[in-house]
């Protein structure tokens, strides 16, 4: 089976995509996760890449589909999960040549879908252990003894940098453009499932499994 898993960033694709690729075998391939191993490995794909990326410009049309073409021949017969690609209708035509060329198809676009004043507040709130790096959520999950970690009796504590409101609305707003041109492509063909993203992780697991088993 090979899917697309799309969600905004903090909707949980990435621990969704890691219990797939534990129960079901599938391999993740995200194209940012891709392009950082290609460029560090020094790959003429990851070369061209490099050059594109030192000069500020989006890695091209072209360069992605290598990688992922690069990476389908490796992972052998697993089930692939795209993530961060395709981007564009140009990129989601390019995937299905890629698949078709070996024997694969598309089975199902997978839409994770989020609250967005709920991820606001669920993002913005998260800080963890600055020693032992446990983590805690000013609503969700406080220390039992207000600033002391429960894990390692730590009184420091810290915030990503971008874990604030406005990033996180500018990686939603960005989120809903990059998806924009993609999802009509694939509605029209009745490929795309929404899932909701805000319900507990195993909920959100099973619902993804029971698309996948259903088909739709
Ligand atoms: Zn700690």
């Amino acid at each position: 089976m090979n899917i697309i898993l799309l969600g905004p960033p903090g909707a949980g694709k990435g621990t969704q995509a890691a219990r797939l690729e534990a129960d079901r075998g599938m391999i993740q391939l995200s194209t940012g996760d891709m392009l950082r191993a290609a460029v560090a490995a020094g790959t003429p794909v990851g070369l061209k890449a490099k050059a594109v990326m030192e000069a500020g410009e989006l890695v091209s049309d072209a360069i992605v589909p290598a990688l992922i073409g690069e990476r389908l021949d490796a992972i052998g017969s697993a089930g692939a999960i795209f993530d961060g690609f395709p981007r564009t209708r140009a990129q989601a035509e390019a995937l299905d040549l890629l698949l078709s060329e070996r024997g694969r198809k598309l089975d199902r676009v997978i839409e994770l879908e989020v609250d967005e004043d709920a991820l606001v507040e669920r993002i913005t709130g998260r800080f963890s252990c600055a020693v032992c790096g446990a983590p805690y959520h000013d609503r969700f999950k406080r220390p039992a003894v207000d600033g002391t970690c429960d894990v390692c009796g730590s009184h420091e504590f810290k915030r990503r940098p971008d874990d604030n409101e406005e990033t996180v609305r500018t990686r939603l707003a960005e989120y809903r453009a990059k998806t924009a041109p993609i999802l009509p492509y694939y509605e029209e063909r009745g490929l795309v499932s929404r899932v909701d993203g805000m319900a507990p992780v195993d909920e959100v697991a099973e619902a993804i499994e029971a698309t996948l088993d259903s088909g739709h």
